[in-house]
């Protein structure tokens, strides 16, 4: 059985972590892996359905992908995760269950992901009709030691799966 890892994406809205996790899969998958990718957008429709953007409820909301992530990572499973998850502290808490825990930071200035403004969010939020949006009214604290980290305002998407790929390799996971 391939070793189980979680791979823990985290960055703004419309920094790119959907994008990355999805062109990432097939690549995995062709090295033999099973993977599931825990988007905080389809969670938040089924695991966490119900929970609003609260401090509270976002750590809710991370804690249970960061459980269930586990729960596939310790069954050889690649779990990623592509939720915003702001909060440097409930990310710690996760890597603190999993022993197999890498961070990427995928990294987008607020000017760029607003920019791009993949659902409308950021006009929805500057107009004030979403409160507590991150990066415009809610915080969003940037990893201080992640892994890897992915610069889409610099790197093609192919560049980031790449990159991803190569410390993978480096750190024997894949
Ligand atoms: P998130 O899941 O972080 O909210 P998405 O993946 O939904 O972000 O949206 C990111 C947007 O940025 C997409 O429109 C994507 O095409 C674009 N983009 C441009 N360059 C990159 C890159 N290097 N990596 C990922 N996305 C990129």
């Amino acid at each position: 059985m391939n070793k189980g890892f979680i791979l823990w994406f985290t960055g703004l809205s419309g920094s790119g972590k959907t994008t990355i996790s999805q062109a990432l899969e097939p690549e995995l998958k062709a090295r033999g892996c099973k993977v599931e990718i825990l988007d905080g957008d389809v969670v938040r429709t089924n695991l966490s359905k119900g929970l609003g953007f609260s401090k509270e409820d976002r750590d809710t909301n991370i804690r249970r992908i960061g459980f269930v992530a586990h729960l596939l990572s310790r069954n050889g499973v690649v779990a990623i995760t592509a939720a915003i998850s702001p909060y440097q502290a409930i990310r710690d808490e996760v890597r603190a269950i999993e022993p197999n825990f890498v961070e990427v930071y995928v990294k987008a200035s607020l000017e760029a992901c607003e920019a791009r403004d993949v659902k409308g969010m950021y006009a929805k939020a500057r107009k004030g009709e979403i409160k507590g949006f991150t990066g415009i009214d809610d915080p969003y604290e940037a990893p201080p030691n992640p892994e890897i980290i992915c610069c889409t305002e610099k790197e093609s998407v192919t560049e980031c799966v790449e990159k991803i790929l190569s410390k993978l390799e480096e750190l024997g996971y894949i």
